[in-house]
């Protein structure tokens, strides 16, 4: 409840700050640190303090989680939010960063290891375990999943392309490459886009095995796959609608959770051909939702959302009661201090 009433007052949105570790291949020069935490009693376990060339820039976000916080540290911050969406509430949850800095690892995890399993899965076990234990009071929950990437400002449906999996789909459709995928809302707030598969799901074991479809199908081009997915947005959607047998109450929420394209800047030999597009239309998304989210926190009577495919997408599940959450994931390596500062001047200007 608590919780609950500080989302209110902050007009739903909230923004966490995430630090990866050092990791071995970070290369040389990383023994000087760049990042500190304040200890004073006001900043502990909210502040992050980035140095650059002897310049203190000091942050403050809803909450910081250091290079030491596992994914259950993680987690454990934001099973509430997740769980508003049985409640009714629509959810979005992103990751926001450069390339590198840890947003898939945050969203996703290794899902081959237990304790390294990131956001989504975890978030799915807890919604399917209570909306099971929801069953003793009547409720009953149908879920329907998506996936979608946006990459140059297409649709791309991640599950049209491997259907081996077996699980009942209820619509299919051939996809061929370069399809329009149109975006359409209904008087309801709810979203629908044209042509995209959603899949029923009944069961946790349905849904890791559509993650990892998804993850198989998210490529563009003919780079190497990590290069790929960091150039598109992943969104992955959670419908849930519950009816409560006894009371006949009904709920209908909805989970977002968006592993965004990587937010850094051009560099100079790359400033031509397919790169710079991709690098426009990423540009143009990522700062469409920074405009967009500014707009809500600030009450705005217009909301920009029209203005990139991302944001046009999610329009119901931003403004109205819905709960964002907004992680920014730092690089801890000294050659990515500058992006870390804009990163972190991009999260602040969203809190
Ligand atoms: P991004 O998706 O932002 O490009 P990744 O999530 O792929 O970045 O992270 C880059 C590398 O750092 C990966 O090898 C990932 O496993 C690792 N990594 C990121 N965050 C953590 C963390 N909190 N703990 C351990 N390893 C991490
Ligand atoms: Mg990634």
């Amino acid at each position: 409840k608590l919780h609950n009433t500080i989302l209110e007052l902050k007009g739903n949105i909230r923004v966490f700050c995430r630090v990866r570790p050092l990791l071995r291949d970070d290369g040389a020069g990383t023994e000087t640190t760049v990042i500190s935490y304040p200890t004073s009693t006001e900043a502990l376990g909210r502040g992050i303090d980035l140095i650059q060339r002897g310049q203190k820039y000091p942050f403050t976000f809803d909450k910081v989680f250091t290079h030491e916080a596992s994914q259950q540290d993680v987690f454990i911050e934001i099973s509430q939010l997740v769980q508003s969406a049985l409640d009714g509430y629509k959810v979005c949850i992103f990751a926001y960063g450069q390339t590198g800095s840890g947003k898939t690892y945050t969203m996703m995890g290794r899902p081959e290891a237990p304790e390294q399993k990131g956001l989504i899965p975890r978030s799915l076990e807890q919604i399917f375990q209570i909306s099971q234990s929801l069953s003793a009071q009547g409720w009953k929950y149908k879920m329907q999943a998506s996936m979608l990437e946006i990459y140059n400002e297409t649709i791309r449906d991640l599950l049209t392309i491997n259907r081996s999996s077996g699980l009942d789909m209820t619509r299919i459709e051939n996809a061929a490459p370069g399809k329009q995928y149109s975006i359409k809302h209904d008087a309801n707030g709810n979203t629908y886009v044209s042509d995209l598969t959603i899949v029923d799901v009944c069961s946790i074991k349905e849904i890791s095995s559509l993650l990892h479809q998804a993850a198989q199908s998210r490529s563009v081009g003919k780079t190497q796959m990590n290069e790929q997915s960091s150039r598109s947005h992943f969104v992955f959607t959670l419908r849930i609608s519950g009816v409560n047998e006894s009371t006949e109450q009904q709920v209908q929420g909805v989970l977002n959770l968006i592993d965004l394209a990587g937010s850094e800047r051009l560099s100079k030999s790359e400033s031509t051909g397919d790169r710079l597009k991709e690098t426009q239309a990423i540009n143009k998304s990522l700062s469409s939702l920074s405009d967009v989210i500014f707009a809500l926190a600030k009450k705005d009577d217009h909301v920009p959302f029209r203005n990139s495919k991302l944001t046009y997408l999610l329009q119901p599940c931003l403004g109205g009661d819905s709960k964002t959450l907004m992680f920014v994931n730092i690089s801890p390596e000294p050659s990515s201090v500058g992006e870390s500062l804009c990163s972190l001047r991009f999260a602040a200007r969203v809190n």
